[in-house]
């Protein structure tokens, strides 16, 4: 679980320059750009593009799956082979050693926000939580409470952190280099599958440091800057549900099959495989303390909106039994239970921003128990969205016999 400390008033620290990381990430990105003006997308043939594509993707998984989810916080055990091969692919994402890697990722859920203590703050702005941190040398005061013996007796681990240099040269750029030679498209391989590439899969993992930190839902958790974006999680291969980030020990960003999560699915493949075992999901319970939690907080802005405007005083208390005789007479009501008050969505439905698949999705279904059906959908919703509700209540839901 992550712990937030609260910022530190004193500004943080000015660190030294990071001159090898910052001129090798600069370098990268000016070959790339160079490369894709002389061989642009339109002249580069179709297999070294779709070879660019694949490793991309792999790129990405070894670090979602491998660094992340695996290594930085156990979500799940592999096999052998398995570690080997996300090592392999997490390596060519050049992003430094799992060891490294997840230490200061381990340092980040430990100081989440924390202005000097968490390497990628997103409290120090959008640019430094994305790459700004790169360009300087940090000194990580509080690396010695972090757990790292776990990683020191993988010899996985070990043997991909002494080799790194030479295994992210030869994933990176030589792989890619000698399969587009097999086709007779070296060059263009190099800088699609290696130069380009390389920037796609850093800016990809450096948007869920940045952007997951700043624009999005938090269903489970405003602890901390971590947000729920769906547009995120779809070229992070499910990173983007990131408020999750409440529950990292879980093998999956998002519990929901609707969350937009591939490496959720991967590891499910790779486990029914019996490649992975282990995965470890958060507690029924913590989920729906979490769920309830942040919709509380909803229902009591939400309930101040109805009460300024003397809702509350003229809406009828309907019974679970109304509610079904309701169903009975209209089958295609749409009704949510947002706290004690009965919504009905029906002609809201063609309206809604968010879909109205969204909404019948937490809709009251019929003649089943009408709990809490609403949770974290609406928490990002303005102020004026809420106002909307007013019009659309009908009721407050009351006890039986009451
Ligand atoms: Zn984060
Ligand atoms: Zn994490």
């Amino acid at each position: 679980m992550s712990t937030t400390s609260p910022p530190d008033a004193s500004p943080p620290r000015k660190s030294p320059i990071w001159w090898s990381n910052g001129v090798l990430f600069v370098f990268i990105h000016v070959a790339a750009v160079m490369g894709v003006v002389g061989r642009p997308l339109q002249e580069t043939c179709r297999a070294t593009l779709l070879l660019a594509f694949i490793l991309w993707q792999a790129a990405c998984f070894g670090i979602t799956i491998g660094y992340h989810r695996l290594h930085s916080h156990n979500a799940f055990r592999a096999s052998t082979t398995t570690k080997l091969v996300l090592a392999l692919l997490g390596a060519s994402a050049f992003q430094g050693s799992i060891r490294w890697w997840t230490l200061r990722h381990r340092l980040h859920h430990r100081y989440t926000d924390d202005p000097v203590y968490d390497p990628y703050a997103a409290t120090r702005g959008l640019l430094w939580s994305h790459m700004g941190w790169i360009f300087f040398k940090p000194t990580y005061e509080k690396m010695s409470l972090v757990e790292k013996d776990d990683l020191d007796r993988d010899s996985i681990v070990c043997w991909q952190h002494r080799n790194y240099i030479l295994l992210a040269l030869t994933t990176g750029f030589a792989l890619p280099t000698f399969m587009g030679w097999l086709w007779g498209d070296a060059a263009g391989a190099f800088i699609w599958g290696g130069l380009v590439v390389r920037v796609a899969v850093w800016h990809c993992t450096f948007c869920v440091n940045s952007l997951a930190h700043w624009d999005g839902l938090q269903p489970y958790s405003d602890e901390n800057t971590s947000r729920t974006n769906f547009i995120i999680a779809l070229i992070t291969c499910g990173e983007g549900n990131h408020n999750f980030h409440t529950f990292p020990h879980d093998f999956r960003s998002g519990p929901s099959l609707l969350d937009w999560d591939p490496s959720k699915w991967i590891i499910l493949l790779l486990n029914y495989c019996g490649l992975a075992n282990g995965l470890r999901r958060v507690r029924k319970e913590d989920l729906a303390d979490a769920l309830v939690h942040m919709a509380n907080r909803e229902e009591r802005s939400t309930a101040k909106i109805l009460n300024s405007e003397g809702v509350e005083n003229h809406l009828p208390t309907l019974t679970l039994n109304d509610i079904y005789q309701l169903f009975d007479a209209e089958p295609r009501l749409c009704l949510l239970l947002i706290g004690d008050y009965v919504i009905d969505a029906k002609t809201y439905l063609g309206e809604h921003p968010g879909g109205a698949a969204v909404l019948r999705r937490y809709a009251v279904r019929k003649r089943r128990e009408a709990t809490w059906a609403f949770m974290g959908g609406l928490n990002n919703h303005t102020r004026m969205a809420r106002v909307r509700l007013r019009d659309l209540a009908i009721g407050r839901l009351g006890i039986e016999g009451k």
